[in-house]
């Protein structure tokens, strides 16, 4: 019987599996992944400050330290207000082949078993003891479905797919840029609101470019996606041609996560946690996932609960936050009056990355600055 069962190997399945371990290092920690490692994932590849105060908490504070920190951030309003500053804390771009793979191998390093396996089944042990048993063989005290956005545990357990008007679709490739190119970009546009694109530089002379809306407003084209996606990102970066493009739907964050059901527990995409103001999901992804294995083996009995309390404590005020925000932000002008108000003033900016990035939250006299900007602006026009 393995005390824990992890079903995806990316950064919230491997950050379960280390989670548990560090706690727990005689415990037996089985890591299961469809794919073989070094595999490609569809992502922007950004991963902020606070995703790397995740690695540090995992025990590997220097898994990325190889790759160039970027200081700079520019943002494009969708109404064209513009703000280009320095970020407190600097953030990564590390292609996913790399970043997912050293997770794993991570993992491995603390004595985690790696296997290649698709889940496709899971049901209660006999005996009455709450275990699972997945695929009719391999028996678990505790699961952390870490699956994806088309995760097939969270069908299996019933919990119902993330709404449509709370999914998202974005494409993702690669463009040569100058090696000295060190500002992160991104572009916002009105048409299809929201909806944007993006350049991340890895520091290697290429960057990782690529552009997302949400699903109901790229249905609404009438379009074929892949039409809509290819062509939006070469209009909105022209001068950064791509290769090697794939796009894949991103489950937003509809404020209250739902995180499992009896013996398992949802984390990262599996659980919809995904900020839905800028698509951020590694660090909800690490977070989610060390607090998932920490649960299985602090609760070995009944893990559920505690994790539930420790993802509140940790992105419960945040979540609704970012949930309210991304209902204001369904009006372009109340983007607009953010990024005018940050490029006026710094600890707003510092503050909207938090929120973007990390587990801010919005205080109240901030809140209403940017009410009154942005009425402002809409009586000017
Ligand atoms: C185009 C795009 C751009 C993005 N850009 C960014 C960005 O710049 N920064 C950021 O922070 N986030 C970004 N995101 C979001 C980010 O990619 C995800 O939030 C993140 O990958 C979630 O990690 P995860 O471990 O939950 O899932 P994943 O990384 O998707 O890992 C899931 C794993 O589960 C495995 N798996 C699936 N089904 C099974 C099964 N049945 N059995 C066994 N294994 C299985 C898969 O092979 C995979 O390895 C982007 C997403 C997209 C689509």
């Amino acid at each position: 019987m393995w005390d824990l069962v992890v079903v995806g190997g990316g950064p919230a399945g491997s950050a379960a599996a280390l989670g548990a371990k560090r706690l727990r290092p005689d415990a037996r920690v089985l890591l299961l992944d469809k794919a073989d490692f070094p595999r490609d994932k569809a992502c922007g590849d950004g991963i902020a400050a606070h995703g790397r105060d995740e690695l540090a908490l995992l025990g590997v504070p220097d898994l990325i330290a190889d790759y160039r920190p970027t200081r700079r951030l520019t943002v494009i309003s969708p109404g064209g207000a513009r703000v280009t500053a320095t970020v407190a804390r600097p953030n990564h771009v590390v292609p996913r082949e790399v970043f997912d793979a050293r997770l794993v191998d991570a993992a491995r390093a603390l004595g985690v078993e790696v296997r290649r396996h698709r889940v496709r089944a899971l049901a209660p042990g006999d005996g009455g003891d709450g275990h699972v048993v997945l695929d009719g063989v391999i028996a678990a005290r505790a699961v952390v479905a870490a699956d994806g956005a088309n995760s097939a545990v969270r069908r299996l357990i019933g919990v119902p797919a993330t709404p449509e008007k709370h999914v998202a679709i974005a494409v993702r490739g690669y463009a040569d840029v100058p090696p000295d190119d060190d500002v992160q970009l991104i572009a916002m546009q009105k048409e299809g609101w929201p909806a944007y694109a993006w350049s991340f530089p890895v520091g290697d002379g290429t960057a990782n470019v690529g552009f997302g809306m949400l699903l109901p407003r790229l249905r609404a084209t009438g379009l074929p996606g892949r039409e809509v996606l290819h062509g939006r990102l070469a209009e909105l970066l022209p001068h950064l041609p791509a290769r090697d493009l794939r796009a894949h739907h991103l489950p937003l964050s509809p404020g209250r996560p739902r995180l499992g059901a009896g013996r398992v527990m949802l984390a990262g995409d599996a659980a919809s946690l995904i900020n839905p103001l800028t698509g951020e999901g590694i660090y909800y992804a690490l977070l989610s996932g060390r607090l998932a294995g920490e649960a299985a083996v602090l609760a070995a009995g009944d893990p559920l609960p505690a994790y539930r309390r420790g993802v509140r404590k940790a992105l419960g005020r945040h979540l609704r936050t970012t949930d309210v925000l991304a209902r204001a932000a369904q009006s372009p002008g109340f983007i607009d009056a953010a990024i005018a108000t940050a490029a006026r003033r710094g600890e707003v900016f510092d503050l909207l990355v938090d929120v973007g990035l990390g587990a801010g939250t919005v205080p109240l006299p901030l809140a209403y600055a940017v009410v009154r900007r942005w009425l402002a602006d809409g009586v000017r026009r």
